[in-house]
């Protein structure tokens, strides 16, 4: 018997990069309209008004911050820039503590011509590193395992167990793991995973949307939840299962979305997630 449906909104959220022609404040503004209870930040829309001042506009609107994204990018060559990732993922902790986020997103990096294993050193010292600020300031650091298509450039955190590996090297609480079904539903480990991470309490975030078939472009043509061959509604039940109870976030890149109305695509979004999430 398939899961059940979402018969209410109570555990919705939606990433501000899903609607990305929209500012803060529009986001703000029509989520809350649109009985969205949740909100994730990402940096681009703290840009123009600054931290503070989105902080104030969150805390006004009612919306639970669930997350700001994104940290990450720390593998280098050069140790300077290797201090440039860390220096600027402090900034990224600081930004989600003014907003009210308890933790950041982090898309780990990686850099073509770097062995992935040499890369996930880097990576896994860089997040110890940055511990103690996480840990003052009182927001946890999500890893975010991302796609293999992704692992020449932008993470060599490409499987749940890969990001449980580090979590288990740096064993703290302030380290657990974003679950995204973009880049995690091919992965025959996936349910098994996801109750290994809710059992040492770092199943920390879970994010939706669809693997179109085909996929025009790797990275900003992400499906609608129901346009893609993903099976969504089971691995949301997978994560209920294992004791998640968090928003199932809303996280879709989409050329095509962007460029169409941004009212209409949030109610589209509402029916998706009743249908097929
Ligand atoms: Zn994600």
């Amino acid at each position: 018997m398939p899961p059940p449906a979402l018969t209410d909104f109570s555990r919705l959220a939606i990433h501000t990069m899903t609607n990305k022609p929209w500012t803060l404040a529009q986001c703000v503004d029509a989520y809350t309209a649109a009985g969205v209870p949740g909100i994730t930040v990402w940096r681009n829309v703290l840009q123009d008004i600054g931290p503070q001042a989105a902080g104030r506009i969150l805390r006004d609107s009612g919306l639970t911050v669930v997350s700001l994204a994104r940290g990450g990018f720390f593998p280098a060559f050069e140790p300077s820039k290797r201090q440039a990732a860390l220096d600027d993922n402090r900034l990224a902790i600081d930004e989600a503590a003014a907003i009210g986020a308890p933790l950041i997103v982090l898309v780990c990096g990686a850099v073509p011509g770097m062995s992935l294993f040499d890369a996930r050193q880097q990576i896994r010292d860089a997040i110890g590193t940055l511990i103690p600020h996480a840990q003052a300031t009182n927001v946890k650091l999500a890893i975010e395992p991302l796609h293999p298509m992704y692992a020449a450039d932008r993470s060599a955190i490409n499987t749940m167990a890969q990001a449980r590996q580090v979590c288990e090297h740096l064993n703290s609480p302030w380290v657990g793991i974003a679950v995204d079904v973009y880049h995690t539903w091919w992965d025959g480990h996936l349910e098994k995973e996801i109750h290994l991470a809710a059992a040492a309490n770092r199943l920390l975030a879970f994010h939706i949307c669809d693997w179109r078939v085909n996929t025009r472009d790797l990275l900003n043509d992400r499906g609608l939840m129901g346009e893609g061959c993903i099976n969504i509604r089971e691995i949301r039940a997978w994560v209920q299962a294992a004791g998640f109870t968090g928003y199932n976030e809303v996280e879709i890149f989409s050329t095509d979305r962007w460029a169409s109305d941004q009212s209409q695509y949030l109610d589209q979004i509402k029916d998706a997630y009743l249908s097929f999430a």
